[in-house]
């Protein structure tokens, strides 16, 4: 995109800055801003720092004991922020569909226990100020990408929200998505690539790795990369956080069960939690190699 020179505008007498709106995105790109985002949150955890985002834990909260455990595993061995679905969007009505509200607060005790930052999804409007009071960071699902209702009400609380790519979304209607947000008051936005739908049976999702360089060309958001959602299936987990950590991205977003064989909700994708060890392990070397820490 061409940005046409405005630098006389500028100079004017009673122009602070000048913003060129010429572009379909205006807050998120970075014609708008060229200092890249950070989150902070807790626990001194910033987002789009120089050290990644690791955020791991299970798909679902299931109950205490397995929630627990998990968490203090993943802790251990290096990860900055809790994830565990309390409201799940499942494709099948009689499939596990979260704890809810007793998820939340489990959530909140995790939080207590690790003094990590937590997030969650929320799935509906009406869900927003009770998931907010629970969580550091609210995520918005692959399936909510385009339910302007929801961004447009997550855009008006203060705390960060992790968006989702669409399944089938191009990146300009993911960056539009994040455009709605932004544009009702709230900044603090983390993009996640999660796999969009191809023709292709082999692989859950198909992981679409150039929109890491991408983003970051155009956009001042940090975006982190779910390779659990976009391959489903757990072998392919580290060779592809390791890919997503070399293409630039600020993080990972990864689904830890301590009995994948036994989870309610996405076991085939899930890690092991020596798997997850291992993958620390491996894509420190990595983070190295491009000039960032875990
Ligand atoms: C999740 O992270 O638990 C989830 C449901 O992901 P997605 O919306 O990407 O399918
Ligand atoms: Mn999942």
């Amino acid at each position: 995109m061409e940005i046409p020179k405005l630098d006389h505008l500028e100079k004017m007498h009673g122009v602070e800055r000048v913003i060129n709106e010429s572009g379909i995105f205006k807050l998120v790109s970075k014609e708008f801003s060229d200092k890249p985002t950070k989150i902070k949150l807790i626990n001194n955890v910033e987002i789009g720092s120089k050290k990644l985002t690791i955020i791991a834990g299970p798909c679902a909260i299931e109950n205490k004991k397995q929630l627990i455990k998990t968490v203090e595993y993943v802790k251990k061995s290096g990860a900055t922020i809790i994830r565990g679905g309390a409201f799940k969007p499942r494709t099948s009505p009689y499939s596990f569909q979260g704890l809810e509200k007793k998820g939340l607060e489990l959530l909140e005790r995790v939080r207590q226990i690790t003094g990590l930052p937590v997030i969650t999804e929320v799935m509906s409007t009406e869900d927003v100020k009770l998931v907010a009071k629970y969580t550091d960071i609210l995520q918005i699902g692959t399936r909510n990408m385009q339910n302007f209702p929801l961004l447009k009400k997550v855009g008006k609380i203060k705390k960060p929200v992790l968006l989702k790519r669409g399944m089938s979304a191009t990146i300009e209607e993911f960056l539009l998505s994040a455009e709605y947000i932004y544009s009702h008051g709230n900044p603090n936005i983390i993009l996640c690539e999660r796999g969009i739908r191809t023709f292709g049976k082999m692989t859950r999702n198909t992981l679409d790795l150039s929109i890491v360089p991408l983003i970051k060309q155009i956009s001042h958001l940090p975006i982190i990369v779910d390779p659990s959602h976009a391959t489903g299936k757990r072998e392919l987990i580290l060779p592809m956080a390791k890919a997503a950590i070399a293409a630039g991205a600020d993080g990972i977003m990864v689904e830890v069960h301590t009995q994948p064989e036994k989870a309610l909700v996405d076991g085939n994708q899930s890690l092991r939690p020596s798997d997850f060890s291992q993958m620390m392990t491996e894509i420190a070397l990595v983070a190295k190699a491009v000039g960032r820490t875990i």
